[in-house]
């Protein structure tokens, strides 16, 4: 409030004396009383600062690197709301399943999912935490998911309809991230993984059409629409549209994903 000059810069004010820094002021009054207290710690506070010739500029003091980026700003928000132990996953994309397929198991991975054992910790209330399904377990995400026997069952059988028997599904991880059974072909891990991100999807929907609608859990019915969806969603994002066989898709998946070669084109 007391400088003379308002459009003044830092290089203005702080001026560098044999390597000390002090005050270059032009205030528009003595300052006294408590703005003198100021300026003495002001004076203390510039001392030991060292200014260059380079324009002013703008540094980001929240990053090490000084930059701004979002990227920077939303890990320091998820660590504070989150805390330190915050799931830092990275979620890469898969060109096979659309984006709110995406979302969801982005979501599904740093547990935002609104199942009752999260809501009951913000302090919700809800006539039971219990799974919807059993009725029996606690409903963490990784139980109605995963290891809910009415879910387990399913995966049991997407595991057998992709001749992935050797592969074991007994935790979110196990869905969303890992790429057990096709390390070794990347269009296969992408296209077992769309499976799974769209199971999971198909999955969550019937456990909230049963909360909420009242709906029956349909074990055949879910397995069938995990079939047909995968189906339509992988092969209209297929190089060549036409690539995917309805017949073949459903008899055995792991078909497209045969290699060497890759069958068709997909990809
Ligand atoms: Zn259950």
């Amino acid at each position: 409030m007391l400088e003379s000059h308002k459009d003044a810069t830092v290089a203005d004010r702080i001026l560098n004396v044999n390597s000390i820094s002090i005050g270059n002021w032009e205030w528009s009054r003595s300052p006294g009383g408590r703005a003198l207290d100021e300026l003495t710690k002001l004076n203390n506070l510039i001392s030991s600062v060292s200014i260059t010739d380079r324009p002013d500029s703008w540094k980001f003091s929240l990053d090490t690197s000084g930059t701004f980026t979002t990227s920077s700003l939303s890990k320091l928000i998820n660590n504070l709301k989150y805390g330190i132990h915050s799931r830092n996953i990275l979620l890469s994309r898969n060109k096979f399943v659309p984006q709110k397929v995406f979302i969801f198991s982005w979501r599904v991975i740093q547990l935002k999912i609104p199942v009752r054992s999260e809501l009951d910790k913000k302090g919700i209330d809800l006539h039971t935490i219990l799974c919807p399904l059993c009725d029996h377990h606690i409903e963490t995400i990784d139980h109605v998911l995963v290891n809910c026997h009415h879910a387990s069952s399913i995966w049991t059988q997407l595991l057998d309809w992709w001749n992935q028997n050797n592969t074991t599904i007994s935790s979110i991880n196990d869905v969303i991230i890992s790429n057990q059974g096709f390390s070794h072909n990347s269009i296969g891990s992408s296209l077992w993984q769309a499976t799974k991100w769209i199971a999971c999807y198909i999955l969550w929907k019937h456990r909230n059409l049963k909360v909420f609608s009242s709906k029956v859990w349909n074990p055949a019915m879910i397995i069938s629409e995990i079939q047909t969806q995968t189906f339509s969603w992988i092969s209209t994002r297929s190089r060549k549209k036409k690539s995917i066989d309805w017949h073949q898709w459903l008899l055995n998946p792991s078909f497209y994903v045969a290699s060497p070669p890759n069958r068709m084109g997909i990809g």
